[in-house]
């Protein structure tokens, strides 16, 4: 199965200690554009200048500190898993294939660090 795009809408923080779960649009810091995820394991922006594992992406919901080195936190497995099971809305429209390979990349990805 080739790469299969879904906007990363109403999408909560996968960073595991963060304590913001509220949905939200990602958008991607550098060109303002919406962020888009596939089956494949990978997050990239509109433009695509900005295209990366899951594991390698930085996440800024806006609650992790005024720092800038405190801004933009690593998801993990358990994060990412449960930020991805709230997506309702995209596991349906995404369907149960798409969501058995995301699952099964994620894995891959958390268990290699
Ligand atoms: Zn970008
Ligand atoms: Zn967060």
């Amino acid at each position: 199965m080739s790469a299969k795009w879904y906007p990363l809408d109403n999408f909560i923080c996968p960073v595991k200690k963060c304590t913001d779960k509220t949905t939200g649009s990602w958008v991607c810091s550098s060109d303002r554009t919406r962020t888009y995820i596939s089956q494949t394991g990978y997050i990239r922006c509109g433009t695509w200048n900005h295209h990366d594992l899951i594991c390698n992406w930085g996440w800024n919901c806006g609650s992790h500190g005024n720092h800038s080195v405190d801004k933009y936190k690593k998801a993990d497995a358990q994060g990412f898993s449960f930020a991805l099971s709230q997506a309702v809305s995209l596991l349906g429209e995404a369907g149960s294939t798409w969501v058995a390979a995301l699952a099964n990349e994620i894995g891959n990805q958390f268990d290699r660090r």
